[in-house]
């Protein structure tokens, strides 16, 4: 079955019935390159900037940052690279950085909301993602969006670093979208009114399933909760991809789903746009994808989020589904 995979390496993902969505990859670092290179990615679905800080004995600088950006994007050769603004908090800390305690680190200053609160950081970074986009097709993605004002203070923010360099003169790139995560239910609940304000979403299902079912995504003792395929969170998933289509945006998926097998013919069947995975996933999911006829999958989603009552019914409805298909 790999040999077989393996020959898909610079093939396009399409379905068996001709129908193409980007199947994209995770990065963590300019290291992780020669990976995506070698399963054939289409593109960088989610670059996660938070290692650059992590890998470092003090802050990165906008220089540091700047090439290592940079690198990736050229290295896509004209591919969209996604790069995500840090997500810093939560359960990633930093030696140099001095943060409070807090009583629930995964429901406190994170990500987004840890930036808002450090504009100087937040700045250096939006400066450096900014430069780099002159080397190619760029996304911007900010993490654990909740509300719509969070969404406006970091892009109000990103275009006053926008402004600043142009006046001084520094080339911006063309292929610039803005985008955000949607990884947080509130983001989900609102996703038509957020999609009005970015050029795209990618579902975090990571962090979205963990905090749909209030159950820590870490806790080995609470991981049957951890369910991706609940009709709860599928109807999430599906309210923001119709969200966003209505409103004329692409939506992709990053989390951890996006590359699992019972979970792809159920968001193909939703008409989820972009599949973001580890690399090592790639083939494995071009492969079903090739197998998969979108008619025959029609009724998929409907099914998995109305019909269907709970994390096993959905698991036997997909495998059902794809045994019908030969
Ligand atoms: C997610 O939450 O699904 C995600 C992709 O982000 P991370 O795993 O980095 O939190
Ligand atoms: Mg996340």
């Amino acid at each position: 079955q790999k040999a077989e995979w393996k020959k898909l390496k610079n093939e396009p993902s399409v379905t068996a019935d001709g129908k193409h969505f980007t199947i994209a990859a995770n990065i963590g670092t300019p290291n992780d390159m020669p990976g995506v290179k070698e399963n054939g990615a289409e593109a960088i679905g989610l670059y996660r900037t938070e290692f650059l800080y992590m890998n470092s004995s003090d802050f990165p600088t906008e220089d540091e940052q700047f090439d290592a950006y940079k690198e990736v994007i050229e290295g896509m050769n004209g591919k969209q690279t996604i790069i995500r603004t840090m997500d810093i908090g939560g359960d990633k800390h930093l030696d140099y950085w001095e943060l409070p305690d807090e009583m629930n680190p995964f429901l406190g200053v994170r990500a987004i909301r840890l930036s808002l609160q450090n504009k100087e950081i937040f700045r250096t970074q939006l400066r450096a993602l900014l430069r780099a986009s002159a080397y190619g097709p760029l996304g911007i993605m900010f993490p654990m969006i909740g509300t719509l004002g969070e969404l406006r203070k970091a892009k109000k923010v990103l275009e006053e670093e926008k402004t600043s360099l142009q006046e001084a003169g520094v080339k911006i790139g063309d292929d610039l979208q803005v985008g955000m995560m949607i990884e947080v239910p509130a983001a989900a609940v609102l996703a038509d009114q957020f999609a009005k304000e970015v050029d795209f979403f990618s579902i975090g299902t990571n962090d979205l399933i963990q905090y749909t079912m209030a159950a820590d995504r870490g806790n080995d003792n609470i991981s049957y909760l951890y369910q991706p395929y609940n009709p709860s969170v599928l109807r999430l998933i599906k309210h923001t991809i119709d969200g966003a289509h209505e409103n004329g945006i692409w939506v992709g998926m990053c989390g951890e789903a996006a590359g699992d097998n019972v979970m792809f013919p159920i968001l193909l069947s939703m008409g989820l746009d972009e599949y973001s995975m580890s690399a090592t996933s790639i083939l494995r999911i071009r492969s079903l994808m090739k197998k998969i006829n979108t008619e025959d999958i029609k009724e998929l989603a409907n099914e998995a989020c109305y019909v269907s009552e709970t994390f096993a019914d959905n698991e036997k409805l997909v495998k059902e589904t794809l045994s019908k298909l030969g």
